[in-house]
């Protein structure tokens, strides 16, 4: 009895653990409904005689509640609402919610205002570095809410985006949701386009707040202008609001197909009329200039750039822009690098974790007029600094590594030693 109450228990446990397993393989799709703004702040508004005041908080919470049950009836998938009701949630609590949930996807959900009565399409937001100036317009309005909220201030006062503390690997990390924003983003264009008959404007990169700080792909979707009456119109229908909220719908549906094939790699659907994109076998950055000088991330010779990967060759700064395998992702971020002014930008084909045949990297640490104390702070951090001087000036190196990764991961340590702006330095001997 005792053996054989042992091995039911045993048989048991086991059955609990396949499954936790197999529950855990099919966790549900967790989305986070954004409806923008809320409770005392309005966003954007109109009045029209016939449809009386159309207001952008009204709009993007009736999209967020049809778009929502729609989800919540499909066991896939799990909802997160930032606000089911006519409350102003901060963008703290926004991006804490979206971040605590873990969640796959984060849609915030809003309506566009021009000065003029003529504009009119919708866009989709993705965090990025475009410096297009038309942009900066929704990037204002969207933002100005920020300084509602005492809290808000607080947390987006000490992020600069800019600051050399940025660290390259978090950015490489950051363009990863890049890429599946901007894919999500182009399925929700494309059926405005095909199933509403709607003009698209585009899937466009932004630095907007209430997406900067989460962790996971993240779109904001501008439906449609209030200050054009024949969109007011729309977007204040139920017609108008369930077309949108559908065409969303379809977009994640296909989505979430695409994501979960080879691992992020999307292949194509019977649900997608054109064939969906695969993702190349190398990364692709976009060299900006090659320069004797060495800039520090935030020098406007960069012109406001985010993402700069450094890597000194043959005594020449090489400065490259971004990171993706995704060939739209990068012919789109070869264009911001032009838009933003760097004429000649290229783009670069980087082999994935390739070791270096002949040659290494290693990280230059310092660049001095003079010799460095060897009290300084960083020769005291770090033993086997290597010096040389040249042309009168002391070089401090430090390492050698096989694979640019390998430097890029070593770089991020020293980062948070507080060795900062070490440049990644290809040896080729
Ligand atoms: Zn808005």
């Amino acid at each position: 009895m005792i053996t054989n109450s042992f091995s039911f228990k045993r048989y048991f446990s086991l059955f609990f653990v396949m499954f936790f397993l197999i529950s855990g393989a099919q966790k549900k799709f967790t989305i986070v409904l954004d409806a923008g703004h809320g409770g005392s702040d309005h966003g954007a508004n109109r009045h029209y005689g016939d449809l009386g005041t159309v207001r952008e908080k009204d709009v993007t919470l009736a999209i967020t509640l049809k778009l929502g049950r729609m989800l919540e009836k499909n066991k896939d998938y799990k909802v997160i609402y930032t606000r089911k009701i006519d409350e102003f949630p901060s963008l703290t609590e926004r991006t804490t919610l979206a971040n605590r949930s873990k969640a796959d996807l984060f849609i915030s959900i809003h309506v566009n205002a021009s000065t003029k009565t003529s504009p009119y399409g919708t866009e989709t937001f993705v965090q990025g570095p475009d410096q297009n100036k038309t942009n900066l317009e929704v990037a204002k309005a969207e933002n100005d809410v920020i300084f509602l909220d005492e809290k808000d201030r607080e947390t987006f006062a000490t992020y600069d985006p800019k600051s050399p503390e940025s660290l390259i690997a978090l950015k490489i990390q950051q363009s990863k949701y890049l890429e599946t924003s901007l894919l999500f983003g182009s399925y929700v264009e494309g059926n405005f386009v095909k199933k509403d008959n709607r003009f698209s404007r585009g899937v466009k990169q932004q630095n907007l707040h209430v997406l900067r700080l989460n962790a996971m792909p993240s779109v904001l979707i501008e439906t449609g202008f209030v200050s054009n009456y024949d969109e007011a119109s729309y977007l204040a229908s139920d017609r108008g609001q369930n077309e949108v909220s559908q065409s969303i719908y379809d977009a994640i549906i296909v989505y979430k197909k695409a994501i979960e094939r080879n691992g992020g790699a999307p292949t194509p659907t019977r649900e997608v009329e054109k064939p969906v994109e695969i993702a190349l076998k190398n990364d692709f950055r976009i060299l900006l200039m090659s320069s004797q000088t060495k800039y520090v991330p935030t020098d406007p010779a960069l012109k406001g750039l985010n993402y700069i990967l450094t890597i000194k060759e043959n005594d020449l700064y090489k400065y490259y822009f971004s990171v993706t395998n995704m060939a739209s992702v990068r012919d789109n971020n070869l264009k911001t690098a032009k838009d933003a002014g760097f004429r000649n930008a290229s783009s670069i084909s980087f082999v994935p974790n390739q070791k270096l045949g002949t040659g290494y990297y290693t990280l230059e640490v310092a660049v001095s007029d003079q010799k460095l104390s060897s009290n300084s702070f960083m020769l005291n951090t770090l033993k086997d600094v290597n010096r040389t001087k040249e042309n009168g000036k002391f070089y401090y190196t430090y390492g050698k590594f096989s694979s640019l990764e390998e430097a890029v991961k070593i770089q991020k340590q020293l980062d948070e030693k507080g060795i900062k702006n070490a440049t990644i330095q290809k040896i080729s001997r």
